[in-house]
């Protein structure tokens, strides 16, 4: 899961802090081993005419004995990497930035970055830079540079034009295509630091550029001519520059303690590598967008977190949807680079081990879900650029897939990194431009299966049929699809599959178009095999059923077959305001996020939400539906309603008299979201859709809310964001020792500049929320304010006493990893609930598990002993069938329903056992949404144990005072991936003062059978 990967980065970060002071070992023979390899390159270089002689190129002696000076030990230098070209009008890096690459203590800044490629370009007609067509999120450019010989960056246009056919063979018959082939070049892409404390490829890719550029090696000269290289040099600009300014911090406060990289880019830190599936950060459609432009052959994405060199290929489970030529080729090239850098001698280059391959989530599926090849390194930094004794431990183990294992004990440098990295990379470069006809032939075929797979394996198609009722949602799965470069058709007449029948409009996703591999690989179901090995991230993610939107899989052909248009530009739901209105207008609640929009965007019109479901005509109207009257309105009120709903693609109808139904009036509550300092990635994807939404919140860390006095002045609803961390974990902080340390600040500073771009700032970091947070919490929620907790910071209300009845249970045998499950909305009359079916699907990763008291208590046993854990199933064995009741002999048949509870919903034998602990009927948990049965729990994904999460709550509200606090065990805004789950969200939100809108009812009827609630608390 990211969990490892975080770890491996706060090691990674921590290392720093006892990394300094460190000598540089330059290795006793490392000069005249340079030196030796550096004549067997003069050798084979020796073919090369310069002014009419044979002479071998001249080095850079300066930078040369950089290179050797900062490698800690020869093993980590090759011949390839082990001394530098000198060029009279070609500048090195050091030229440019004053120091040669891997000198210790030197990090680059994006425009410097930026300075140097410029400077290259000027100086050859061998390199290019271009921009990539977003800024990044804070507003920086991202660059895009390719590397080649003159003659082939001149006819680049010529290229990318034959990659970009035979990305689409449809047109084009094989012996065009191995003439392509044969004209082209591959096209291999290197892509630095998406990571912002992995911090070396930057720095190298700057060599890297210039020595391709330069230098006249045989297999150098061979990677110029059939390969061009394009070169990101750095991915997550926003958090490079951050990283920058933070390691400078480090290195002007030696000795005292120092922040982590709270931000990385404005939205989300480490898992801005988890959005290939999404694209909602401009980096992952910057790469898309380059990607449908360029069609590189591979794109290769380089990390730092694990040693010495790790090349990827993964234990598997691979990713089902893949071509498995992909698979054949990132072992391919894996097993070249491991064999070439081990022939050289050096120690701890493997594959296999630290991934698995499933999910389509990181950043390289914009290359392996489209027909070429995505992989990456992971390599040995520092987390900044100091040189420092370092510890492997697991990974210094020999194995099977890694039998020259890394040291278990080494110093390493930057240096180190850069040379493993590189050397890696041109021996890769290499080998594709020897091979580059068959890279670019298995590319052809991989496509052209790719366009065979609607009649091959199928389906033949998706069909998004065009009665879904939330024709907004599906409009926007479908611009998704053609941002990741799919076709999308729509039917122009109805058909008749075996799959079911289909109205004109309806969209098609075909299997028969290039791309149709990763429609497929987002919109199926997955399955994950427990005893498998373990999952390092999500295992499902069906994007129709988290997104709520209706997807059918086609097998039946006659769909390729039926009449159909391909759609062109974005697809975008009708909107449109109808009838006469002398009363008024309805506004139909779909369950989709544009209600929340609407309500926002008219912020001074008079709204309010029907209790229940109405008609109007024969069209029906769901509870939650928002109703505008004339009366009370502005005159201009129908004209600007109109514009709204045209461009939220949702239908407003005008009312000559209104529905007679229970209302309530929904304002524009005032939210705020709350962060801590501890970690920021989880709650970034909640900034990220409220603010493309266009809702508005106040960003505040707990330390603020701890500060406080009265928040519910300030408030209405309150969300604590995702945290992953105890309650106790937030209520402390980052622990402030004493106060004679001085503060650990996260802010603009001399030393820090491009801190001030991060979404907030603090003068000190230590302290979390507080008690007196919890405290300040405690008295908005009773003062009428809703307090929203997700996942495991439900703890916060529960440890802490503000709740009662709900407690969170330890999973023991459940296996339910970052997967998409079912639930069902147990009581509908919840404003929760409004707009939506009685299902749906969500994301839930492994906990937590809620367990809600039937009456009162603290919710139950948690860990402890619940009063039917263990207890069997079902009825004993005796006569009939399953449903039958058991029937002792011998005696009459005993009256077996329940006791009936009175009017508080409790037996009197109930009543009597709780004493003081009976509560009022209006405290008591409400549960909005459970999961599923446990035969139907599993949509997509991993499923083991799944008896513990089934009919577990999934969304509970729990009255506290005036106010409610409402928890939500699924994330309902999980990587731009659930936007189905958005507005249970959104509907508490709105509703946040009349949550308790149809409980008595529920309560009175309501109320389960004994037995089917959760056990009494005991
Ligand atoms: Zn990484």
């Amino acid at each position: 899961m990211n969990r490892i990967a975080l770890t491996a980065l706060i090691f990674v970060l921590s290392v720093c802090a006892y990394g300094q002071g460190t000598q540089n070992l330059a290795p006793k023979n490392a000069g005249s081993g340079a030196a030796s390899k550096i004549s067997k390159d003069k050798s084979l270089t020796g073919e090369r005419k310069t002014g009419g002689t044979t002479s071998a190129q001249p080095m850079d002696k300066e930078y040369t004995d950089s290179i050797v000076k900062n490698t800690t030990d020869k093993m980590f230098l090759t011949e390839l990497i082990d001394h530098l070209p000198l060029s009279e009008k070609v500048p090195s890096p050091a030229k440019v930035l004053g120091y040669p690459i891997g000198t210790p203590n030197k990090l680059t800044y994006t425009a410097d970055q930026y300075r140097y490629y410029r400077e290259l370009e000027r100086a050859t007609p061998r390199v290019k830079t271009f921009l990539a067509p977003e800024k990044s999120e804070e507003g920086r450019d991202q660059m895009l540079v390719v590397v080649s010989d003159e003659a082939n960056i001149a006819k680049l246009a010529r290229y990318k034009e034959i990659t970009s056919k035979l990305a689409d063979p449809r047109n084009l018959t094989d012996d065009v295509a191995k003439q392509l082939e044969s004209e082209g070049k591959a096209i291999y892409w290197l892509s630095g630091s998406i990571h912002s404390s992995e911090t070396g490829s930057p720095e190298m890719l700057m060599e890297l550029a210039y020595r391709i550029a330069v230098e006249d090696s045989p297999l150098i000269q061979a990677i110029r001519k059939n390969v061009i290289i394009m070169i990101t040099p750095t991915l997550e600009v926003d958090g490079r520059d951050m990283m920058v300014d933070l390691y400078n911090y480090k290195k002007a406060n030696e000795g005292k303690r120092f922040p982590g990289l709270i931000y990385w880019g404005k939205y989300v830190a480490h898992d801005n590598n988890r959005d290939s599936m999404g694209m909602a950060l401009a980096l992952s459609r910057n790469q898309m967008t380059t990607f449908l432009d360029y069609h590189p052959t591979v794109l290769h994405d380089l990390h730092e977190s694990v040693p010495f060199l790790y090349t990827s290929t993964g234990t598997g489970p691979y990713n089902a949807w893949l071509d498995p030529i992909v698979i054949d080729e990132w072992q391919t090239l894996a097993y070249h680079e491991i064999e070439e850098m081990t022939k050289r001698g050096v120690p701890g280059i493997w594959t296999h081990g630290f991934y698995d391959g499933w999910a389509p989530n990181y950043m390289f599926y914009v290359a392996n879900g489209h027909n070429s090849i995505g992989r990456f390194y992971e390599t040995f930094g520092n987390g900044g650029a100091d040189t420092a004794d370092r510890q492997v431990t697991a990974e210094s183990g020999r194995d099977w897939f890694r039998p020259n294992p890394p040291l278990a004990k080494v110093k390493w440098s930057m240096r180190n990194n850069v040379n493993l990295q590189e050397s890696a990379l041109l021996l890769a470069l290499n080998y594709v431009a020897n091979n580059k006809d068959k890279f670019l032939d298995n590319f052809y075929i991989k496509s052209k299966r790719s366009v065979a797979k609607a009649r091959t394996e199928g389906p033949a198609a998706y069909v998004l049929p065009a009665d879904e009722t939330r024709p907004g949602s599906a409009a926007e799965l479908v611009n998704l699809l053609k941002m990741q470069g799919c076709e999308i058709h729509r039917l122009t007449a109805p058909v008749e599959t075996k799959e079911g029948k289909f109205a004109a409009g309806s969209y098609v996703v075909r299997m028969d178009q290039p791309y149709s591999r990763m429609a497929d690989m987002l919109l199926d179901t997955q399955y994950y095999n427990v005893n498998d090995p373990r999952p390092y991230d999500d295992t499902g993610w069906t994007l129709g059923a988290l997104r709520n939107v209706k997807t059918v899989r086609v097998k039946d052909l006659k769909i390729l077959d039926a009449p159909m248009t391909i759609t062109s530009g974005a697809a975008k739901a009708v909107g449109n305001l109808e009838g006469s209105a002398t009363a008024g207008f309805v506004v139909n609640h779909t369950g989709e996020a544009s209600i929340t929009q609407l309500r926002y965007r008219l912020k001074d019109v008079k709204m309010s939400a029907a209790e229940d479901t109405f008609k109007i005509g024969d069209k029906g109207f769901n509870a939650g539906s928002l109703i505008i009257k004339a009366d009370g309105n502005s005159a201009d009120v129908q004209a600007r309603l109109k514009k709204e709903v045209e461009d939220l693609g949702l239908t407003a109808t005008g009312v000559d008299k209104l529905p007679e139904v229970k209302q309530h009036a929904v304002g524009t509550a005032r939210v705020a979201l709350v962060h801590t300092w501890i970690n920021t990635q989880n709650e970034g994807w909640y900034r990220i859709e409220l603010d493309r939404l266009g809702i508005p919140y106040d960003y505040v860390s707990d330390q603020t809310i701890g500060k406080m006095t009265n928040l519910r002045d300030k408030w209405d609803v309150i969300i604590f964001g995702p945290v992953g961390a105890s309650a106790q974990q937030i209520v402390r902080g980052t622990a402030k020792y004493n106060d004679t340390e001085g503060p650990i600040p996260w802010k603009k500073s001399d030393v820090t500049p491009n801190f001030g771009g991060s979404p907030d700032q603090t003068d000190d970091i230590r302290g979390g929320l507080g008690l007196q947070g919890v405290a300040a919490l405690q008295q908005f929620i009773e003062a009428g304010g809703l307090f929203i907790t997700i996942g495991g910071n439900a703890s916060l209300p529960i440890d802490f006493g503000i709740t009662t009845g709900v407690s969170i249970q330890d999973a023991r045998t459940l296996q339910a990893r970052g997967s998409v499950y079912n639930t069902v909305f147990a009581d509908r009359k919840s404003p929760i609930a409004y707009g939506y079916d009685d299902k749906l699907a969500v994301y839930f990763n492994q906990a937590p598990l809620f367990q809600v008291a039937q009456v009162g208590g603290f919710g139950g046993g948690g860990g402890g002993g619940g009063g039917q854990q263990g207890a069997p199933t079902g009825r004993p064995s005796g006569r009939g069938g399953l449903d039958d009741p058991d029937i002792v002999q011998g005696r009459p048949v005993p009256d077996q329903s329940p006791s009936t509870p009175g009017p508080d919903g409790l037996t009197a034998e109930q009543r009597w056992a709780l004493g003081a602990n009976v509560p009022p009927l209006e405290t008591r948990p409400r549960i909005v949404l459970r999961f599923a049965s446990e035969k139907e729990l599993l949509v997509s994904g991993m499923l083991a144990g799944g008896s513990e999460l089934a009919g577990k709550p999934a969304v509970i509200d729990v009255p506290v005072g005036k106010g409610h606090v409402v928890m939500f065990a699924n994330n309902p805004m999980w990587r731009h991936e659930t936007h189905g789950s958005f507005s249970l969200l959104f509907n508490a939100i709105l509703n946040y003062d009349n949550l308790g809108v149809g409980r008595s009812e529920r309560q009175r009827g309501g109320l389960p059978r004994a037995g089917e609630e959760e056990e009494q608390d005991q």
